[in-house]
């Protein structure tokens, strides 16, 4: 198959109703999206089926559904309202404002040629090379132009270096002194960098005097989860260990959202905060490790990858931190994430509400605060990679085809029922038949165009198999099953298609 490019995702997205730019009769409305009907109906299945199968399957494992808003402490307490921060540099002749980390290394990688393979030895890198040495020699160097490998992995260390130690003077320095020019006016006039925080602020029960209480919309879902732990424990018999789920909107003020859906200022997120005795957090994180393995594998994302995060690089709660990264057309990137958030949060929220969290321990009937391992999914990247996987070209005989071969869990449209023609009792049949098949889930009834033009349409759908009512089925009863991958045909007994297509496509 060809290369693809986002352009032709976004195109087809749009194209085929799984996503609209949002507000575009107003002109559009920076990094907003709609999904449409088709987008919608994806999105459903991967959340029904992420509940279904760590929720509703497993006997350890509640869910909840918690507010967007949460007491304005709870900030406080998570630590979001000190650390949760993007290094974010102005450039001063534009007055255009970026990222200044993703900046940086896509510019490195950019000016030495660097690609995935070099992700890896990176990674080599930053485990064996004794930091200190790289940022201080960074400090009297600058960074250097240069096309050889161990010199861009120094580089990029240092970056890292520099925003781990807060030092965004050495950014500012790398900035001013490589000339690199900004990319929206091309001048080199950078303001010194400084860290902003991501969360989404609100005004909340406003005096006469217009005094407010500042809120904020939750930059993640877990919180909510550890503010009902008490009540979880006291009122749904659970033992450790145990998980508490959640499905549900976040929000985060990033300056450089794009990539389509990648990055968002409003996404969802499937979380589960799965509770622990201490001793036992790296056995448990292996095992949820291997379950977001096995969950990618249910839903047919094959380019996953591992990414261990280096120590003075994981977030301020965790102790370990391992991502699933997916190849997307624009480079590999964070899809899911799994931390050991130790006892963190419960610590913390114990602290500032002054309620005990703490449970009693029949086994050492002591009272003891559980520990945390914390498995992560985001909807909207699951979306997009299961997009970019499905996405193939191909040349026919009589010219191309665009086709989505998901996997018919994940499929929009499950099953497309097609009258050849309108007329002689076709439609009417193929009404039946519609009401047989939905049970396999969202189905359509296509009547429109010729029966070419449909498939072509449904295969841009991902639709895994169509069924054609003709003149056939109205003589002998038989139905025409065409399969989206194969685009072979075959012709099933009205009586037999439930089955077969149960069989053949809709067992798990
Ligand atoms: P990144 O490094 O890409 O900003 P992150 O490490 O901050 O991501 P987490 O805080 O671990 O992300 O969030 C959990 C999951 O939520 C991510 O793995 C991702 O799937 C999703 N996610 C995070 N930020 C966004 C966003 N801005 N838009 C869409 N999805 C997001």
């Amino acid at each position: 198959m060809k290369n693809f490019n986002m352009d032709q995702i976004v195109a087809l997205a749009k194209r085929r109703g799984f996503a609209y730019p949002g507000s575009e009769i107003y002109g559009g409305f920076a990094n907003s999206y709609t999904y449409g009907p088709y987008g919608s109906e994806l999105k459903k299945n991967i959340k029904d089926l992420w509940w279904k199968t760590f929720v509703q399957n497993r006997t350890d494992v509640v869910g909840i559904d918690g507010d967007i808003i949460l007491h304005p402490k709870t900030w406080e307490a998570s630590g979001h309202l000190n650390n949760f921060n993007d290094p974010l540099v102005d450039c001063k002749s534009c007055k255009k404002r970026i990222r200044v980390d993703d900046f940086l290394e896509d510019w490195i990688k950019k000016r030495t040629g660097a690609t995935m393979e070099y992700e890896k030895i990176l990674e080599k890198f930053r485990k064996d090379v004794p930091k200190e040495e790289v940022y201080q020699e960074g400090l009297k160097e600058g960074a250097k132009k240069t096309s050889n490998f161990s010199e861009y992995a120094k580089q990029v260390v240092r970056f890292e270096e520099g925003i781990a130690k807060d030092d965004l003077k050495l950014v500012h320095q790398i900035l001013q002194g490589q000339k690199i020019k900004c990319p929206f006016c091309g001048k080199v006039d950078w303001a010194e960098p400084r860290q902003f925080n991501l969360m989404f602020s609100t005004q909340m029960s406003k005096t006469l005097e217009g005094e407010g209480t500042v809120a904020y919309l939750r930059p993640e879902t877990a919180q909510a989860i550890f503010l009902e732990f008490k009540n979880i424990v006291d009122t749904m018999r659970v033992k450790l260990p145990f998980g508490i789920a959640q499905i549900g909107k976040a929000f985060r003020n990033e300056i450089t959202p794009g990539n389509f859906i990648f990055r968002r200022l409003e996404f969802e997120q499937m979380e589960i905060e799965y509770f622990i005795f201490e001793n036992t957090w790296e056995k448990t994180f292996e095992a949820w490790l291997k379950d977001m393995k096995d969950w990618c594998q249910l839903i047919g994302l094959t380019k996953v990858h591992e990414l261990e995060h280096a120590q003075e690089k994981l977030s301020h709660y965790s102790k370990r931190t391992v991502d699933l990264e997916y190849d997307f057309p624009f480079g590999r990137k964070e899809l899911y994430g799994l931390a050991y958030r130790t006892d963190f949060d419960l610590a913390q929220h114990e602290a500032f509400s002054k309620k005990e969290l703490k449970i009693h321990d029949e086994e050492s009937g002591k009272k003891i605060l559980p520990h945390v391992i914390e498995p992560t999914w985001g909807v909207d990247r699951t979306v997009l990679a299961l997009l970019c996987e499905a996405y193939h070209e191909e040349k026919l005989e009589d010219g191309e085809r665009v086709v989505l071969k998901f996997k018919p869990i994940v499929a929009p449209v499950k099953v497309a029922v097609m009258p050849l023609m309108k007329k002689d009792g076709m439609k009417e049949k193929a009404e039946e038949v519609f009401e047989l098949v939905k049970e396999f889930g969202n189905c359509e009834l296509d009547d429109g165009g010729s029966i070419g033009k449909r498939y072509r349409r449904q295969d841009e759908i991902g639709t895994p198999v169509c069924v054609t009512i003709d003149y056939d089925t109205m003589e002998k009863g038989t139905v025409t099953i065409r399969d989206r991958d194969s685009m072979k045909q075959e012709r099933v007994k009205i009586g037999e298609l439930v089955d077969k297509l149960r069989k053949r496509y809709f067992t798990i």
